[in-house]
């Protein structure tokens, strides 16, 4: 897969400790157990890799509540369908591991596809509830590769702590039920914002398809958002008028295919028809290769 750097020295400057880079279930173990042992929690930060400023920032978060935080990078072939960009996903792992650790992680768990499904692996985790909709709609497989590897790695690392990232909304709503299903909820699960460049688009590791063409037209899906929510602060309640704001203002500009625009309940992800509680704005569209999602907490005045 990726390449490999099992074999660098770690490097531990006056500032901040080595990060060591582990990639078997035995090793990642261990280097919880000597993270324990400095006294501190562990908090896992489950990534694919090609990391940007929104995955430090999580990893930052973990760091900053005082917990040690081990960042996983993993590929997951089972949430990938034939056809998406499992061959194409960029894959970065030695730069990955040194923004890592100046972000704070301690270690990274960087196992082979074998390490996770060895031969013979016959177990899936299927969650039903908030992965039906949206992403679970076009992607049908993805969120049960998603909660599989999920359950895994908590499993693997055996964490204090598990953090997420709230751009991607569904995939927090799928995890934090699987977790509950499962009684893995004795580990905190802690979301983070989602980070944007300046001008407003999230950070995804897949703007790196985006040419500087592409990436203009993508601040679309932010705008539409936007556009949203000021219809809600404006008093709008309905939530397919907030919806087709969203889908006008993506529509509108070229080269954008928008997917859906869908107001939801952020726990469950049914669709909130009226704006009286908490939900979430989910906006998925393509921009020349790429597939993007954005997501925006809507307010309630
Ligand atoms: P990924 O590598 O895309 O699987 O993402 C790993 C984690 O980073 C997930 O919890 C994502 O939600 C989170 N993440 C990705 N992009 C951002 C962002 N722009 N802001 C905050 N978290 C993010």
């Amino acid at each position: 897969m990726s390449e490999h750097v099992s074999d660098r020295t770690p490097v531990a400057t006056p500032s901040r400790p080595a990060t060591t880079v582990v990639r078997t279930v035995a090793d990642v173990r261990a280097a919880a157990d000597a993270l324990r042992a400095e006294g501190s929690g562990v908090a896992l930060v489950p990534t694919m890799g090609a990391l940007h400023d929104g995955h430090l920032e999580l990893v930052r978060r973990a760091a900053r509540d005082g917990h040690a935080p081990i960042v996983s990078i993993f590929v997951n072939p089972t949430q990938f369908a034939a056809g998406e960009d499992l061959s194409s996903y960029p894959r970065r792992e030695a730069r990955d591991v040194d923004l890592a650790g100046t972000a704070g992680a301690r270690a990274v768990f960087a196992p082979d596809v074998d390490e996770v499904y060895p031969e013979g692996f016959a177990t899936t985790v299927s969650v039903a509830g908030p992965a039906e909709g949206l992403e679970g709609a076009s992607r049908p497989t993805h969120f049960a590769g998603v909660a599989t590897v999920v359950a895994k790695l908590l499993l693997m690392v055996r964490p204090d702590r598990v953090v997420f990232g709230q751009k991607d909304a569904q995939q927090v709503a799928v995890i934090r039920r699987m977790m509950r299903d499962l009684h893995l909820d004795d580990i905190e699960f802690v979301v983070v914002p989602t980070v944007r460049e300046r001008d407003g688009l999230a950070m995804s590791s897949r703007n790196a398809y985006l040419s500087d063409t592409e990436r203009q037209v993508a601040l679309a899906l932010s705008r539409g958002l936007a556009d949203a929510a000021d219809r809600a602060t404006a008093g709008e309640r309905d939530g397919r008028t907030l919806e087709d704001a969203a889908m006008e203002t993506m529509r509108s500009v070229a080269g954008v295919e928008p997917e859906y625009a869908a107001l939801v309940d952020p726990d469950t992800f049914q669709r909130v028809p009226t704006l009286v509680g908490p939900a979430t704005l989910c906006v998925a569209a393509r921009v020349g290769p790429a597939r993007l999602i954005d997501n925006a907490v809507i307010p309630i005045n």
